[in-house]
């Protein structure tokens, strides 16, 4: 009895730190520092739940998809040419984002990610692209602006350092763990990022074209590329490394992931071409290997050279990896007129930025339309594209900047065909 007396004493005291309603007037939970009544911690459990909903809405939702013209028309401010590309890109990317937003509005999105079913049993699947076109005409810089306008995270790789899981090298995964990384660790962002993979034409398996060294080991890498592709449900280990056992993984699914995948293809001219009659016009292909004369380059002009995805298994990609990349788009070499569109239209054009850099010392600069050719020559001459140019304006400009820091505010400099000759040399 007396024991009785002493347990209904203490119960008596305990008060809610929340409410400060005590044991007699609703049961308490006794914590260290604090002690919290029933109701309380069911409110407190609403306000977690509320939040961390929140939370998971705002991350899972999309920006609004640009209509097709709107993606075209931030692809003009970026990229120089290239407009059959552009608009089949636009369509491409518009419809797959449409997708993922029909799939939210049907609020389906955890149990069928990898297609929607509608009543009509219409199934829409995703359109991974692939780019196909010499070095530096803007397939990296086409997909980084493709990314921006549609405000999701983006993550490059390289496909020539990737192996099968498990093989010394990259594992594949590795590409979803950086997409994880660009989207600050937000996983239902990075569910709908763009994962670019650049040298895809380097993991051919087997091919007649002699510039291609990889051996059949390629094919592995393909298979391993082509679960991530197709949709799978990848378990990353958050800091990288090898897997092992006892470690926590992220899991995340990839079926919404928009793959593009993008290479120069050396030799493919002439394999499409022997299947359609059509002479090689190559992008890029070797002048000893293809009989075809080095200024037939193809132009803008040109009907594009028309990739069907059994050329592409003849250079060596196996038919299912092809099969996964049903967008596929042929990017010519940028001529003169092109390249010296690239130095001063693009929103940060080389041009633009060194003005700025010497009106900062009050110096205004000025190109002659003769020195922009010979840059754009330049280029052409070195088989650089336009990712040439950047070096080539850095060498022109050092001079000319360590005179402009002395210079007088006011004054102008004027870049001319002679100067571009004597620091670059081609031209
Ligand atoms: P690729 O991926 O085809 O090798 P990149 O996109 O990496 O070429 O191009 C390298 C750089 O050259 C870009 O960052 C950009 O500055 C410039 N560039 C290339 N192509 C274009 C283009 N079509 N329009 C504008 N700039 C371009």
């Amino acid at each position: 009895m007396k024991k009785q007396d002493k347990s209904s004493k203490k119960n008596a005291i305990l008060t809610c730190s929340f409410c400060g309603r005590n044991y007699s007037q609703v049961p308490i939970v006794p914590g260290n520092d604090g002690n919290i009544c029933v109701d309380c911690a069911k409110k407190v459990n609403e306000i977690i739940d509320d939040a961390s909903g929140q939370l998971r809405e705002r991350s899972k939702r999309l920006p609004p998809t640009p209509s097709a013209k709107e993606i075209k028309e931030f692809l003009d401010r970026y990229v120089i040419g290239h407009d059959d590309v552009k608009k089949v890109l636009s369509v491409a990317v518009h419809n797959h984002y449409r997708r993922l937003e029909a799939k939210e509005e049907k609020s389906d999105f955890n149990k069928n990610p990898a297609a929607i079913i509608d009543e009509d049993d219409v199934e829409i699947e995703k359109s991974n692209i692939l780019l196909i076109g010499p070095t530096g005409t803007g397939k990296t810089l086409m997909a980084k602006a493709l990314a921006k306008i549609l405000g999701v995270p983006f993550a490059i790789g390289d496909a020539t350092v990737l192996t099968e899981a498990g093989y010394v090298g990259e594992d594949v995964e590795n590409l979803v763990r950086y997409l994880i990384q660009n989207a600050n660790g937000d996983v239902n962002l990075a569910k709908r990022g763009i994962i670019y993979v650049d040298e895809i034409d380097k993991i051919a398996s087997k091919t007649d074209n002699v510039s291609i060294t990889r051996d059949v080991s390629g094919e592995g890498v393909q298979q391993a590329l082509l679960k991530i592709l197709e949709g799978t449900i990848c378990r990353i280990p958050p800091k990288g490394g090898r897997k092992h056992p006892d470690q926590e993984y992220i899991e995340i699914d990839t079926s919404n992931i928009l793959f593009i995948c993008a290479g120069a293809f050396v030799g493919l001219d002439k394999i499409v071409g022997a299947r359609s009659g059509r002479r090689a016009i190559g992008f890029g292909s070797s002048s000893e290997e293809s009989a075809v004369p080095k200024n037939a380059v193809a132009k803008d002009d040109s009907a594009p050279l028309d990739v069907r995805p059994e050329d592409l298994v003849k250079f060596g990609l196996i038919p299912e990896f092809t099969g996964r990349l049903p967008v596929i788009t042929v990017m010519k070499e940028l001529d003169e007129d092109q390249l010296v569109k690239v130095l001063c239209e693009p929103k940060n054009a080389l041009v633009k930025q060194y003005r700025k850099l010497l009106a900062m010392d009050g110096v205004e600069l000025e190109f002659t339309p003769e020195a922009l050719r010979a840059l754009a020559k330049g280029a052409i001459a070195r088989k650089t594209g336009a990712r040439g140019l950047r070096a080539e304006m850095e060498k022109l400009m050092i001079d000319v900047m360590y005179d402009a820091s002395n210079a007088k505010v006011g004054s102008k400099v004027i870049v001319t065909e002679e100067m571009v000759k004597e620091k670059c040399g081609v031209g």
